[in-house]
């Protein structure tokens, strides 16, 4: 059938659903909607096709189990090996990660299109043509900072400790505008006051009219004749169990693979479409690691904007983001201490104060593969941005000391608490081990990287998978590199310029 406009919960339509649009997208996040949007805009019938389910803000609860079951890919238990464990959480339904992300918004950093002009071909990255994409999605995702009555002491204490030291600190911009402060968008937004792209650049192209989403569908497979692709394969999902109860079938003239890049990668490998050689390699993650301090004032961490402040140390290749995490998520930082003193630190829970040093991997190396078992996804973590993450660590724990904090613990095995800045170096050497650091990623990228030769990327400038002539990527596995700031608004850019891609040269 041809692709019905509004939403659809595929699991509610029947044992076998056959679609038919000028577009299927697979996959509905930041990248998926993003160019489902500009698809619209082109007039274009588009079926998003996405595995997860549809959700309203009253669905969601703060409730660890219930959030990690059904909003997170792997229901939570997404890592990476290597020369460290690193969870790499992600998400599934409609609205993808961004159901689930702190809605922190950076533009792409100038440097950085340089770099993947320059370096890499990708010749459409131009400040200009991004400006452009930016002021849309400021627009679309409602950019701003929030009001300091929302902020509250995580953000405060930490933006005095940063001004103190004279550091380089700012409100975050972020798409939630009519945010409360409620401080668990990891678990979705409750509110409303977040913009994931289900309820903006989806809602928009929804009511152009032209646009279906059916959820609880999983695209396996593919038909192809030459070198192009006729149709995508897949099933749909019991949305509790996830276990198969039909099949879905969509026809179409042009497909955007969009299911993030881990998915992504998987499915190209999986269906022959792309070579090993760059195909799921290239992997980048922006490491991340969190510091606890305890504070002479209340805070209460489980108030006020998840996270709402910064310190742009991106010309030393990292940044400074505050944070908070529910209670139990604390107790499950605290894996340095053990036994009286973990319950120390639980029992002044709301004196407790949380951020962390984020990494612009530059040395590090990743990839993801299919194995019988299941996706194997690899991540060594480089000397050079162990460093990174090091000096990071340690302007965090001053930032905090500088405060006021009575004492700080950094997020690594056998860490002491740290009561004056004039210990943290010796504290954090460079030496000490990656695997003794409590490292968490939540930004892949890089997997179906984007470039001017086919010998050396996957996608051409414009998302087009090399060798085939009606398939594209868009997601964050396009990205030639690592951004070294929060990826979701270069993601929505690469999203709109591939719509526009298709659109400019026509069904
Ligand atoms: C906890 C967390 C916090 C974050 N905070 C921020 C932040 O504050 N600011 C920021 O800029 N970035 C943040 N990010 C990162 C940002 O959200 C992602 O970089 C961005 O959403 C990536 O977009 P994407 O389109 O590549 O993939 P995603 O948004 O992950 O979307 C991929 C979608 O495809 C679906 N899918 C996958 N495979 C298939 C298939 N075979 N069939 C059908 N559907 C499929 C998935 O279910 C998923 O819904 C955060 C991420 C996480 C996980
Ligand atoms: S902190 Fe703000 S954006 Fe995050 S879940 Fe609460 S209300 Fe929504």
């Amino acid at each position: 059938m041809k692709v019905e406009p509004g939403r659809h919960s595929a699991s509610a339509l029947g044992g076998r659903v056959e679609l038919e649009a000028d577009v299927v997208v697979i996959g509905s996040g930041a990248g998926g909607s993003a160019c489902a949007a500009a698809l619209a805009d082109a007039g274009l019938s588009v079926a998003v096709i996405e595995e997860g389910r549809h959700w309203k803000p009253a669905d969601f609860r703060q409730d660890t189990a219930f959030s990690l079951r059904n909003l997170y890919q792997d229901r939570g238990a997404r890592t990476t090996r290597g020369n460290a464990i690193i969870p790499l959480p992600g998400g599934r339904g409609v609205g993808g990660s961004t159901l689930i992300n702190s809605a922190i918004a950076f533009k792409t950093p100038a440097p950085v299109l340089k770099q993947w002009r320059e370096d890499f071909g990708c010749e459409r990255a131009t400040d200009e043509r991004f400006a452009g994409y930016f002021d849309r999605i400021w627009r679309t995702i409602g950019v701003t900072v929030n009001p300091v009555a929302v902020q509250r002491n995580n953000n405060l204490v930490f933006k005095e400790g940063a001004e103190k030291l004279g550091l380089n600190g700012q409100w975050l911009a972020r798409s939630a505008p009519g945010c409360a402060g409620c401080g668990i968008c990891q678990y979705g937004c409750p509110s409303g006051g977040k913009f994931s792209v289900d309820r903006t650049f989806l809602a928009e192209a929804i009511a152009k009219g032209t646009v279906g989403v059916y959820a609880d569908c999983r695209v396996t497979g593919v038909q192809s004749e030459g070198d192009k692709i006729t149709a995508v394969t897949g099933h749909i999902l019991d949305p509790e169990t996830f276990a198969p109860i039909g099949e879905v079938v969509a026809k179409g003239k042009v497909f955007v693979v969009a299911g993030g890049p881990i998915q992504s990668p998987l499915f190209l490998l999986k269906n022959g479409l792309a070579s090993s050689d760059h195909c799921g390699q290239h992997l980048v993650i922006h490491p991340t690691c969190g510091l606890l301090a305890r504070n002479p004032q209340v805070i209460a961490p489980w108030s006020g904007v998840t996270q709402g402040y910064y310190v742009d140390c991106w010309d030393k290749g990292f940044l400074l983001q505050t944070f908070t995490v529910t209670p139990d998520q604390y107790f499950l930082m605290l894996q340095g201490p053990v036994g009286a003193a973990t319950m120390e630190w639980m029992a002044d829970l709301s004196h407790v104060s949380s951020a962390g040093a984020l990494v612009h991997d530059q040395d590090s190396v990743g990839f993801v593969r299919q194995t019988p078992i299941g996706a194997d996804i690899y991540y060594h973590f480089g000397d050079g941005d162990k460093t990174r993450l090091i000096d990071g660590m340690r302007l965090c724990a001053k930032v905090m000391l500088a405060a006021g904090a009575t004492s700080v613990m950094a997020g690594h095995m056998g860490a002491t608490p740290l009561a004056r800045a004039e210990d943290v170096d010796s504290a954090l050497p460079y030496e000490l081990p990656a695997q003794q650091i409590f490292l968490y990623a939540s930004h892949p990228m890089g997997t179906c990287r984007m470039g001017g030769e086919a010998s050396s990327s996957v996608v051409d400038p414009t998302g087009k998978v090399w060798g085939w002539a009606n398939l594209r990527v868009a997601d964050a596995s396009v990205f030639p590199t690592s951004l070294g700031v929060n990826p979701q608004v270069t993601t929505m850019a690469m999203g709109l310029m591939v719509g526009e891609a298709i659109a400019a040269e026509g069904i």
